[in-house]
């Protein structure tokens, strides 16, 4: 197995704010995200052997996204695909699963929401690049979603759990709230929003105080 190659995710969206925001979780995720921002050329993307996985939008500016979701189920039938997409009906959501979409987030969404279900669709397969993060004492196994720190384990929320991982995907790197804003609760979230510094809070009181460091006027940071 090759556990060290990051699994190739394509995503096809033409709304550069949103690609940049799916492409830049999944590879704080640990995944190599591929934007495409046309039917073309997402299907050409999508058809690579390389590619474990397809995030697509339906509303795209040359073929529509069910066409594109057709000719990929009809070359590579196991390919998961889930799309993206502005309509909250229910025959909607019956006409996407009868396309064959392996499942759907409905915009507007979280980052968080969207990684758990490309992981669901991905559990079966290989892994993401690494699944155990050591940083000093802190253990974060992504997998099993647990962290660990000297030795005791902490419970953690979903959400908890989602900041922490970003921290430890990127430590000693300052990280502004509305980088962990985007990263964390989704693209749309109020800026105004004081969740971030609640959550990280959180994180100390479980995790110990210094687990994660303000650092004024910037953000936060995991000490490396
Ligand atoms: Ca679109």
């Amino acid at each position: 197995m090759h556990h060290h190659v990051p699994m190739r995710v394509v995503v096809i969206e033409d709304e550069p704010g949103i690609a940049s925001f799916v492409s830049q979780g999944l590879s704080a995720a640990g995944y190599q995200a591929v934007v495409a921002s046309t039917g073309a050329e997402g299907l050409a993307e999508g058809l690579d052997p390389s590619t474990s996985l397809v995030v697509l939008d339906l509303g795209l500016p040359d073929i529509g996204g069910d066409q594109v979701l057709a000719a990929l189920r009809r070359k590579r039938p196991d390919l998961p695909v889930i799309v993206l997409t502005a309509s909250t009906g229910v025959p909607d959501r019956v006409r996407l699963l009868d396309a064959g979409a392996d499942d759907y987030v409905t915009k507007p969404f979280s980052f968080a929401e969207l990684l758990a279900r490309v992981r669901a669709r991905l559990r079966s397969g290989q892994q993401a690049s690494s699944t155990v993060i050591t940083i000093g004492e802190l253990t974060v196994d992504v997998a099993r979603r647990t962290a660990t720190r000297a030795g005791a384990t902490a419970e953690l929320s979903a959400r908890e759990f989602t900041l922490l991982e970003v921290f430890a995907r990127h430590p000693g790197q300052v990280l502004s709230q509305q980088q962990l804003l985007d990263l964390v609760w989704g693209y749309d979230f109020d800026p105004g929003s004081n969740v971030v510094e609640v959550y990280v809070a959180y994180l100390r009181r479980k995790l110990g105080s210094d687990v994660v460091q303000t650092v004024r006027g910037a953000g936060y940071r995991l000490p490396s």
